[in-house]
Parts: C-alpha cells; sequence; structure tokens
C-alpha cells in the first residue's frame, strides 16, 4: 500500500457535532493503524458560512478527544498552508486547466436568470438543472463565441466556472463500504466549481487539495457520497486517475428512536450532549453542551464514538484509544445508521471511570470537594475513591457517594429509621460507642473485630447493630463498607455521629 495520508476536512461553519468528531476518529484510527499520517484541513472556501471560533473549537475538540494531528493549521506539514483561503491562487490555476482541456466552462448566467428558470420550471412540475440538457440553451463559454466570452471576461462581468457533465455516462466507482457503485450522468448538474468571488467551491478545492496532499483515503460523512461521481470526473477530467485516493463513506449517526439522523438540537431537547465540548453560540447566550462538560473522561467518549458504525467482531466493548488503533480496519464499518444509546453512553463513561488509575483521579474530585468548601488532604482522598468509584457513573457522582466522609448527617433516611430503628437500638449503640472509644487500634479489621465479637457475646444479630449504627454514621442505608468509614472519619467524629443520632432519632 502506498503511504497512508488520510486527512479530516472541517468546514468552520459551526461547531463539531459528535458525527463530525466519529469522522475524525476513524480517519486517526486508520491513519495510526497503518502508520500513516492524519491531516486537519480547514475548508473555508464558503465565506458565507463562516463562524467566528468554529476552527479554534474544532482544534480544542480534538485535542480533547487525543486525535492529535501531524499536520494542519497550527501544526505545519510539508503541505502547508492547510487552510483553503490561504491556497486561493492554487485553485483558479486548477480551473483554468479545466478549461482548457474542455472539462470546464465559463457560465455568465447571473442569479436572477437562473431564478426565473427555477420558477419556471416549478410551475411546470419540472426542475431545472444547469447541465447536459440545458446548458446549451444557456449563457456561457459552450454557446457564446470566443470573442464574448474574453468580451465579457475583461469587462469585468460575474462568471463562474462549472464542470462539463459528459452525457449519459455511466460512472462506476468503488467504495471500501459499500462496494460498487454505479450512477449515470444523466442525473447529475454541472457543479460550480469556481465562483464569481473568486473562490472555489467545496469539490473543486477539496479534489486539488486531496491529491496535492497526496491522500490515499478518503474518509467522510455518508452525505458526501452524492457527491463522489463527480469527484471522480475531476480526477480524470485532471489525469490523476492512477492516484485517486480510495473512498470510504461512513454511516449516519441516528437519532435514539432510530428514526432520522441525529441532529444538533436533539441533544439539549434529549438530555444528552450531541458536541464534544460546549459551544457557546457566538453574539447569544446559548449554549449547546459538550461530554467534557457533562463529566466525560475524553476515553470514555472516544470509544463510544468508535463503536458508533464499527466494532472489533468480538464481544469486546470497552477498549482505549491504542486497542481501537490496533483493531481498527474499515471493512468492519457498517453500511446502515448507527443508533445513538444515551444510557449506553454513561455505561462507557462508568466502565472507563473503573479503569481510571485513582491517582489521576485526585485532582478532579478535589476540585468538587473544593465547590463545596471542603478542603482535605490528597491521602484522604486517594483513599476514598477506590471506596465509592464503583458506584460512580461521573467523577461528580463522587460527592453523592462520599459526603458522609467530610460531612456528618443532617437527617437520617425515614424509611431506614422505621425499619431498623428499635426502641432498644439506643441502649445498644451506647455499648458499641463505648467499644469504639476504647479501642487502642483505630482500623477498619480490629474495630470490626471488636464490635462483632462484641455481637456475638451478647447473641444480638450482626444486622440489627450494623443497620442502625450505619444510619448514625451516613444517615441513609447505603455507602461503602462502614468500619472502613469509620476508620476514615475518625474516633471522635464517629463517637459524635453516634451521640448525635441517638438524641435526634425518634421512631
Ligand atoms: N468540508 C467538508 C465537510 O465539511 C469535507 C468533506 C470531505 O471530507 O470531503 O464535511
Amino acid at each position: 500500500m502506498t503511504k497512508v495520508r488520510v486527512r479530516f476536512a472541517p468546514s468552520p461553519t459551526g461547531p463539531l457535532h459528535i458525527g463530525g468528531v466519529r469522522t475524525a476518529l476513524y480517519n486517526y484510527l486508520f491513519a495510526k493503524k497503518h502508520g500513516g499520517n492524519f491531516i486537519l484541513r480547514i475548508e473555508d472556501t464558503d465565506q458565507t458560512r463562516f463562524v467566528e471560533g468554529a476552527e479554534k473549537y474544532i482544534e480544542e475538540a480534538l485535542q480533547w478527544s487525543g486525535l492529535n494531528f501531524d499536520e494542519g493549521v497550527t501544526k505545519g506539514g510539508k503541505f502547508a498552508p492547510y487552510k483553503q483561503s490561504e491556497r486561493r491562487e492554487i485553485y483558479k490555476e486548477y480551473a483554468d486547466v479545466l478549461i482548457k482541456n474542455g472539462w470546464g466552462y465559463y457560465a455568465f448566467d447571473s442569479a436572477e436568470e437562473l431564478d426565473k428558470l427555477r420558477t419556471e420550471a416549478e410551475a411546470n412540475k419540472n426542475i431545472f438543472t444547469y447541465g447536459p440538457s440545458t446548458r446549451k440553451n444557456l449563457k456561457n463559454s459552450l454557446t457564446l463565441s470566443n470573442t464574448t466570452v474574453e468580451k465579457l471576461i475583461s469587462e469585468g462581468n460575474a462568471y463562474v466556472i462549472r464542470f462539463k457533465t459528459p452525457e449519459n455516462e455511466e460512472i462506476l466507482m468503488t467504495d471500501i463500504i459499500r462496494g460498487d457503485v454505479k450512477v449515470n450522468t444523466s442525473t447529475l448538474d454541472d457543479k460550480v466549481l469556481f465562483k464569481s468571488d473568486g473562490l472555489p467551491t467545496y469539490h473543486l478545492a477539496n479534489v486539488v487539495d486531496d491529491h496535492l496532499m497526496e491522500i490515499s483515503h478518503v474518509i467522510r460523512g455518508e452525505e458526501w457520497l452524492p457527491s463522489l461521481p463527480l469527484h471522480y470526473m475531476l480526477y480524470r477530467a485532471f489525469g490523476w486517475q492512477n492516484t485517486m485516493p480510495q473512498f470510504a463513506h461512513l454511516p449516519l449517526i441516528l437519532k435514539p428512536t432510530g428514526n432520522g439522523k441525529l441532529s444538533k438540537r436533539d441533544g439539549d431537547k434529549m438530555g444528552f450532549p450531541v458536541f464534544p465540548i460546549n459551544w457557546n453560540v457566538p453574539n447569544t447566550e446559548e449554549i449547546f453542551s459538550g461530554y467534557r462538560e457533562a463529566g466525560y473522561l475524553p476515553e470514555a467518549f472516544v470509544n463510544i464514538l468508535a463503536f458508533l458504525g464499527w466494532n472489533p467482531g468480538d464481544e469486546r466493548e470497552i477498549m482505549t484509544l491504542t486497542e481501537l488503533v490496533e483493531e481498527f480496519s474499515l471493512e468492519r464499518v457498517s453500511k446502515s445508521g448507527a443508533r445513538f444509546d444515551p444510557e449506553k453512553a454513561k455505561w462507557y463513561n462508568h466502565k472507563h471511570l473503573q479503569l481510571k488509575d485513582n491517582e489521576l483521579l485526585v485532582s478532579d474530585f478535589k476540585a468538587l470537594l473544593s465547590e463545596k468548601n471542603i478542603e482535605v488532604n490528597d491521602k484522604l482522598i486517594s483513599e476514598i475513591i477506590p471506596l465509592i468509584k464503583e458506584r460512580a457513573n461521573f467523577i461528580a457522582d463522587f460527592w453523592e457517594n462520599s459526603h458522609f466522609f467530610f460531612i456528618a448527617p443532617k437527617q437520617y433516611d425515614e424509611k431506614a429509621v422505621k425499619k431498623h430503628w428499635k426502641p432498644e437500638i439506643p441502649e445498644l449503640l451506647n455499648q458499641v460507642k463505648e467499644i469504639i472509644n476504647n479501642s487502642s487500634n483505630f482500623t477498619r479489621d480490629n474495630l470490626h473485630d471488636e464490635v462483632i465479637k462484641y455481637i456475638e457475646k451478647n447473641e444480638i444479630s450482626v444486622g440489627k447493630i450494623m443497620n442502625a449504627l450505619r444510619l448514625c454514621i451516613v444517615g441513609s442505608p447505603s455507602g461503602p463498607d462502614l468500619f472502613k468509614i469509620i476508620e476514615l472519619i475518625g474516633k471522635k467524629e464517629t463517637i459524635n455521629r453516634i451521640e448525635i443520632a441517638i438524641k435526634t432519632i425518634i421512631n
């Protein structure tokens, strides 16, 4: 195989939706799997759709996701510049080549003239297309004399350059995911390749850059499949067939219901993010929420995306980026749309949180505690994390699972009180309190053994004491190992909590 070079080529027309990040991810995985390069190219030739901040957002989102590119605007590279607006002279040159070799022509029809034709066609229940059957009657270099064309251009009349679609020809294409695709050119129109503003359209810039940047594989969303015949014809028109990249069009990401494409408004409507990181809509107060800010780990995020349209062919679901690189293949990407499941997304985060080294969670947990005005040492935090992590989907859940390590219960679970706070409990707990108070070895195991010894000696049921003691310490019937909590909160605090509970709980 020739050197693998793939590109992710977003247009900075807004924030990157998770579908876009998945395209970037599959490009990244494919490149890394084959020891190739992953390139970020910014396709900003449509200036009417330019959105402030979008380019920066794209880079930040890729960076957070761990998808580092080898060449790009901020990274440079052998084929720089990587931003199309900085390559404008190049495209004009290639548009001229097409005019010269007969694959392109100048068209002078004004927007009003074309609108009129469209309206007339609509009135006859037809659709107007500028193409093989209509171009012979329109204002272009195929119908006007050379002198007229030169005159119109030199007088500064606006023109576009269109692709001259061959008449009634079968275009045979191959897509790595979809197999062979066939299209008759009679269904196509003569796309504009070069606009009157002096900039190329997507089609021209995209093909020229893929060629010049020696792209070996074009991996992109399915919405670009209808453009493939034109791109094939452009490679032919330039005489670049032999080095044409291979194509792979990725399936859509569908709404959780499975009905239709996941749209950028779905997420906040249905309560889950569809963007990698928060996007503040420029000049408004509106914010689209992102996975980063919702508390997802980047490794979980890429795992979720990888499985939207691909799987390794076995039972594995939890995979790191390195494992994904090892296993990835375009042949295993499915043709059909992938339904997004927000609950499954949380599950992925839960699983990756469990895999994460506890020491790496300390600072996040500390920050969470700091928001509650709780300052504790790292050692205590490191001891608490393994006790509470299993019950958490997100780091933010740590608080709910751990507050009793830092503050005494303010209330007691009513149901548990009803069930476990029998009249004899205060008396029994006073004795347990004494055992704890007299314990000289304040460790989880020793405290446990001493209390159990007392229970056995007095023939009390274990549950009776444990449930009541847990109510005193935690306030509810849940939480991690009770004696570990006692060890960590310390003797004084434990005694205090038992005394307060005895005073306050009335059943
Ligand atoms: N600029 C196009 C986009 O915004 C790129 C499509 C392609 O990868 O060819 O998606």
